[in-house]
């Protein structure tokens, strides 16, 4: 498994939906989970190059994989700092919603509907955003707030990403 990172159109996909939860999606979400424990809290399929609509999180509860998932409602307001791991050594505070309601497909098949508040409604966005195609970094209402470390892989893409959107404003 890989990482796909800033840069890559792999990224800027909209995933499609999965017609159906299947063992071997619940085998991909656990390998997905022992990729992505050393450092991150989520990890969404377009991250590892894969075109279906599902994520996983683990927030210190255990592993949630997170199948088609649609907003069903959004409320409150909140700012954090947020990272990614296809945008290595960049941080920034992010503007999000800080309850939200979720359908989805939880990894038996079963369709959820459930409220998510604070930090898990916080990383449950920013994986949802993954599924649309897109990045935190697209949500950067002040560059200056950016803070991006010296040995950045990612530095000049993230620089690209941030003047093509100032173009489309
Ligand atoms: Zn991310």
């Amino acid at each position: 498994m890989k990482i796909v990172l800033i840069g890559s159109p792999l990224l800027r996909k909209k995933a499609k939906p999965i017609r159906k939860v299947t063992s071997e999606l619940v085998l991909l979400a656990e390998s997905m989970a022992e990729f992505m424990k050393p450092t991150g809290v989520g990890l969404a399929a377009p991250q590892v190059g894969l075109g279906e609509a599902f994520f996983i999180y683990d927030v210190g509860e255990g592993l949630n994989l997170v199948v088609n998932p649609q907003i069903l409602e959004r409320k409150g307001f909140g700012t954090d700092e947020e990272g990614c791991l296809s945008v290595p050594g960049v941080y920034a505070p992010i503007d999000r919603s800080t309850e939200i309601t979720l359908s989805y497909l939880d990894h038996t098949g079963k369709r959820r509907i459930h409220k998510y508040v604070d930090f898990e409604a916080r990383v449950i966005q920013h994986e949802f955003d993954h599924l649309q195609g897109m990045l935190f970094v697209d949500r950067i209402t002040d560059p200056s707030t950016i803070s991006v470390q010296e040995d950045s892989p990612v530095a000049a893409a993230l620089t690209r990403t941030i003047e093509e959107r100032g173009k489309r404003l």
